[in-house]
């Protein structure tokens, strides 16, 4: 059986002398391994577009326990993350992030279409790492399940902008007169609406806030502290990533 499908490569290994084995994040069938056969060989378009960060059409043979790659069409291979190696990481961990939390065999458009924003912005400049990092955390968060509720005060329903705390273990915030039952982090003025902002807004507008730099790099350690707690993981890539940052 044959599939065709538009996918970005979030991960490679070599397997054996000529063979390697890819991740997939695809548009039709989520996450996806498949073979390289014959890496070598293979022509040399298919070639760059089995690297990592290639995306592509991709023609994938589906055997009786493997997927293999019988045929890639590049369309953007994001060259431009190999010049920087604090991006370069970053791109990895949004890679990684995708691997862990996207879905297998399903729909998985949206988080494409996510890590390809991310990654052109990135490879672009277009915004800063702090705020590409925050909003890759918090809206794959959003969209594997994980939406933090930031309407109002979790326990009396209070509707504020300023003076609300969020718990990363509850995902929910609390205004200061529940806060005392929960453990909560203190959201300055902006950092809320700027998570309401990554959860809730549409793709078009997804990237178009601002902060100033201080406040953003406090919203990144909120959205990572969020995403470290409700999943459990460890992420190399995001170890890897700091260090790079120094
Ligand atoms: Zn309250």
């Amino acid at each position: 059986m044959k599939l065709s499908t538009d996918g970005l490569i979030i991960r490679e290994q070599q397997t054996g002398e000529d063979d390697r084995l890819v991740t997939l994040l695809t548009r039709d069938y989520g996450v996806l391994r498949a073979f390289v056969r014959g890496a070598k060989r293979i022509k040399s378009k298919s070639q760059s577009a089995t690297q990592l960060f290639a995306y592509g059409n991709f023609s994938i043979y589906r055997g009786k326990d493997a997927y293999s790659i019988d045929e890639a069409q590049p369309i953007e291979i994001f060259f431009d993350l190999r010049n920087d190696i604090e991006a370069l990481s970053l791109a990895q961990y949004f890679c990684e992030l995708a691997g862990e939390l996207a879905p297998v065999e399903d729909d998985a458009d949206e988080y494409l279409k996510l890590v390809l924003n991310a990654l052109h912005m990135l490879s672009k400049n277009k915004r800063s790492h702090t705020q590409l990092k925050a909003i890759v955390e918090l809206r794959m968060m959003s969209l594997s399940g994980y939406m933090p509720d930031l309407v109002a005060c979790g326990d009396c329903g209070e509707l504020t902008d300023s003076g609300m705390f969020f718990s990363p273990v509850e995902g929910q915030i609390f205004c200061g007169e529940c806060v005392k039952d929960h453990t909560c982090i203190a959201l300055p003025n902006g950092t809320l609406s700027a998570m309401r902002h990554i959860c809730y807004a549409e793709n078009a507008k997804l990237f178009n806030f601002n902060l100033p730099d201080e406040s953003m790099s406090f919203l990144s350690d909120v959205t990572e502290k969020f995403l470290l707690t409700q999943t459990a993981k460890k992420f190399k890539t995001l170890d890897f990533y700091k260090m790079m940052k120094g």
